[in-house]
């Protein structure tokens, strides 16, 4: 990466000077990744420059907001081969249970230099103001999961992507440009600081104390290698037909990298830079997802602090779903029985298991998914609420800013004011029959359908 690039992305945290103490740290929290990792190339950058060894630390927490089982075994896997990987460059990861915040103040005594990867959401944001307070030492952070830093791309909330289109798009020359690595000139594999120990994976995620009922997903394990073979497969197989084929979810159309992108296991900047080199009909639709879209929804819950909120939403669409709030539904069900796949649509019943049980529901069966949970229950808040539940609960790369602008975007979010309607107002609609046209819909729901559960309804 260009030096111009690499210094956009570095930001001081506080104001502390570099101190005596033995150790750069890098405290890996979002960015979880041995590779193509800006914020530890710029660690190693500077425990060269201070000769000092540079040590990584994860802290590992029960309480992370709304991880479950399938979520932490995930994470785990990707870290257990992180630690290997780093092993290999020389660098110690030690992976110790605890808040990370706190964890990373406790370590920072020994350290002269703190660097940090970045995260949007509002805790991932206290977490690091926090051991920015604390720590004696610089905390800097660097930007590692951004394709063009998101204060670069715009200054403020865009309204939709049309308006960010044009502005990250002029960042993009001088920031798709490959990052260079270096090795650590002193090793750290030495440094005993206690970590937990990886290998016994099962048992680690069997002794934490978090929500053990959500099962595991067989189709996808976490790890860099794991993303990389699913590029690979991408880009030979699926890549050149993306545009159509991501609008049907009866293909294995599109890449599978979200879950990876969310634990930070690949870079989206390495995977831009594959994709663009190539010259495969889908890469301009493939690009414009991973970095416009994407993009987007780091710009979103970035500058809305209420990104989470049904408050969030732009004024038209409050004010046109609120007018809409005491329209009669046909249909309305409780969280249960959409958790439980127990509507009367096969296609959205189909849709809700294929992310209960598979863990990533087919991106273009995920609108028909929110608009429909909008459409049958008894309030657009409760509706709201209810969509990000499921979401961050069942899909594996859940609790990102993709998942709230996602389910923002079915109450209006980026979006434009359509011809008026039914409990909807002028938020746009979506019903089975654009599935049909599209698809073959039953053959989705036929995929899915041994798997759900039987069907009920209930009118209000
Ligand atoms: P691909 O089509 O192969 O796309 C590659 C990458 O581009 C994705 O990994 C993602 O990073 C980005 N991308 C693709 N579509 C979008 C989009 N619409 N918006 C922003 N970025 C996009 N994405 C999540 O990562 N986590 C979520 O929790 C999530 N929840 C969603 C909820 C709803 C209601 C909606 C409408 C969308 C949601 N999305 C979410 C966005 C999108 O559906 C997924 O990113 C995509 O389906 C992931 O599968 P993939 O990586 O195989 O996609």
């Amino acid at each position: 990466m260009g030096v111009n690039s690499q210094s956009e992305r570095i930001k001081p945290l506080n104001r502390r000077p570099v101190g005596n103490a033995g150790l750069v740290v890098y405290w890996m929290q979002a960015s979880q990744r041995a590779r193509w990792n800006p914020a530890l190339e710029y660690a190693i950058q500077q425990a060269n420059e201070l000769d000092r060894p540079l040590v990584v630390y994860f802290g590992l927490t029960d309480d992370y907001p709304e991880a479950n089982e399938r979520h932490y075994r995930f994470m785990l896997q990707g870290l257990a081969e992180t630690q290997q990987l780093l092993k290999e460059r020389g660098i110690g990861l030690i992976v110790q249970r605890g808040s990370p915040e706190k964890g990373i103040v406790g370590l920072g005594r020994d350290a002269c230099l703190v660097a940090v990867d970045r995260g949007y959401l509002r805790f991932q944001v206290e977490w690091r103001k926090y051991a920015a307070d604390r720590l004696d030492c610089p905390l800097m952070q660097v930007e590692s999961d951004a394709v063009v830093p998101v204060e670069v791309a715009s200054p403020k909330e865009e309204f939709t992507a049309a308006t960010f289109r044009p502005k990250i798009t002029s960042r993009l020359k001088q920031f798709m440009a490959p990052l260079e690595e270096d090795e650590p000139r002193v090793k750290s594999l030495d440094i005993q600081l206690g970590s937990l120990d990886l290998s016994s994976l099962e048992d680690l995620v069997q002794s934490l104390d978090i929500d053990h009922t959500v099962g595991r997903v067989n189709k996808l394990r976490g790890g860099t290698r794991e993303a990389e073979r699913h590029l690979s497969v991408f880009l030979s197989e699926r890549l050149e037909d993306y545009t159509r084929a991501r609008n049907d979810p009866t293909k294995d159309g599109l890449s599978n990298l979200s879950p990876y992108l969310h634990f930070g296991q690949i870079s989206p900047l390495w995977v831009a830079l594959q994709v663009a080199r190539t010259d495969a009909r889908g890469r301009d639709s493939f690009l414009e997802e991973l970095i416009v879209r994407r993009e987007l929804s780091l710009n979103y819950v970035f500058y809305n602090r209420r990104y989470d909120d049904f408050q969030g939403l732009p004024s038209w669409a409050k004010t046109t779903l609120d007018e809409h709030n005491d329209d009669r539904r046909e249909y309305v069900y409780s969280r249960e029985e959409l958790e439980r796949s127990l509507t009367h649509d096969p296609y959205w019943n189909a849709a809700q298991t294929e992310m209960r049980i598979g863990g990533k529901m087919h991106g273009y069966m995920r609108m028909y998914w929110g608009k429909k949970i909008l459409e049958w229950s008894d309030s657009p808040r409760e509706a709201f609420e209810i969509a990000l539940f499921l979401n961050n609960k069942y899909e594996l790369d859940g609790r990102d800013p993709n998942g709230y602008t996602g389910v923002a975007w079915c109450f209006g979010k980026h979006d434009r004011p359509w011809r008026e309607r039914s409990i909807f107002g002028k938020v746009r609609y979506m019903n089975a029959e654009g599935l049909k046209r599209k698809f073959d819909a039953d053959s989705y729901a036929a995929m899915w359908s041994t798997q759900s559960g039987t069907s009920g309804r209930t009118q209000k």
